[in-house]
């Protein structure tokens, strides 16, 4: 019996060193159905001794499960490691651009009208705004249009269900607040949307951005106004733009003036957009009435003032090649 110990001996240490060299060179899954398979290596002298040294076999048995767990406790060691090594292999290199993605951009209405606060900013104008929902004194009886003022035809207006209240049909309503608020001298602009009952089209709709300005100071002159049109609409649209100044009547100013720039559409020719006349009316001003200084409070015989409004869909039109004005309030605008 004894002999037959030693022979079961031998066979455990000959598992362990042979184990030893297999886990330097061959793949561990091999290495796991050689040892611990249901075949393997340490269940195969397993049943040996069981069969073989029987009840002897107490102290045999007790070693090989020592190996086994041995065994199987390096086995995961080493896979644990070839795991980690896998791992620190990987790399990623920061350095690679990531692919372009599209962003959307600012409106060209909110592109125009940041670029006209520069131009005003820079001449000391603040900015302010007013009410969308206006009531009829600041939208009509402070601007000069009485209740029975032809004008009001003029402005197809939304009123309100409310008694007294309408959508503003211009942005000047800003200007009768800050009229009564301020004290000269008032310089201030202001954009914002205008609401007027109209058929959309390619050149109107039922509501447009306006852009307002008002100056208010001592010997104030038409003069200022027609300077301050041409500056700022070459400004904004560049210093070739061609600009005619005509007299036009405004209820709100005496007198009136009304700058056209030469169609970019059509370089002047006459086409669908300036309705073949060649020329595009983008805004209107003139001397504030008398009138409506003195309704605000206003010395009209120390100061005068000046007020203007841009239409600003048309002058973004203009400006970046946009032939319908629809296409403002849509939500994909493509422009160059
Ligand atoms: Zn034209």
């Amino acid at each position: 019996m004894d002999e037959l110990k030693k022979v079961l001996h031998e066979s455990i240490e000959r598992i362990k060193f042979s184990f030893k060299d297999d886990i330097e060179s061959i793949d561990l899954d091999s290495i796991y159905i050689k040892y611990l398979g249901k075949n393997g290596e340490i269940n195969k002298l397993i049943r040996q001794i069981r069969e073989e040294a029987k009840e002897d076999g107490t102290e045999l048995l007790r070693e090989i499960n020592r190996i086994k767990s041995n065994i199987t406790e390096d086995i995961q060691v080493a896979k644990e490691k070839a795991k980690d090594e896998e791992l620190s292999k990987e790399t990623v290199d920061l350095t690679i651009p990531v692919k372009p993605t599209s962003l959307g951009s600012l409106h060209p209405v909110s592109l125009v009208t940041e670029q006209l606060y520069q131009f005003f900013h820079y001449y000391g104008f603040s900015v302010f705004e007013g009410p969308e929902i206006e009531d009829d004194e600041h939208n009509f009886e402070m601007l000069g249009v009485g209740k029975d003022h032809p004008a009001r035809d003029l402005q197809d207006t939304f009123y309100l269900l409310q008694p007294d209240k309408l959508l503003r049909t211009q942005t000047s309503s800003i200007e009768s607040r800050q009229l009564k608020e301020q004290k000269p001298p008032i310089r201030f602009v202001s954009a914002g949307k205008a609401f007027r009952n109209e058929t959309a089209n390619k050149s109107n709709t039922s509501y447009f951005d306006q852009f307002q300005g008002v100056y208010v100071d001592k010997n104030v002159d038409l003069g200022h106004l027609k300077w301050m049109f041409t500056k700022s609409l070459k400004f904004v649209l560049g210093e070739d733009t061609e600009i005619r100044f005509r007299s036009k009547f405004y209820p709100e100013v005496e007198p009136g003036m009304s700058p056209d720039i030469k169609c970019k559409f059509c370089d002047g020719v006459g086409c669908e957009i300036c309705k073949y006349r060649g020329w595009i009316e983008i805004a209107g001003g003139g001397m504030i009435h008398s009138k409506t200084l003195e309704m605000a409070g206003i010395d009209s015989n120390v100061y005068s003032g000046f007020a203007f409004g841009w239409g600003l869909d048309r002058i973004v039109m203009s400006k970046y090649g946009i032939r319908d004005m629809r296409l403002l309030f849509n939500g994909s605008i493509v422009y160059q």
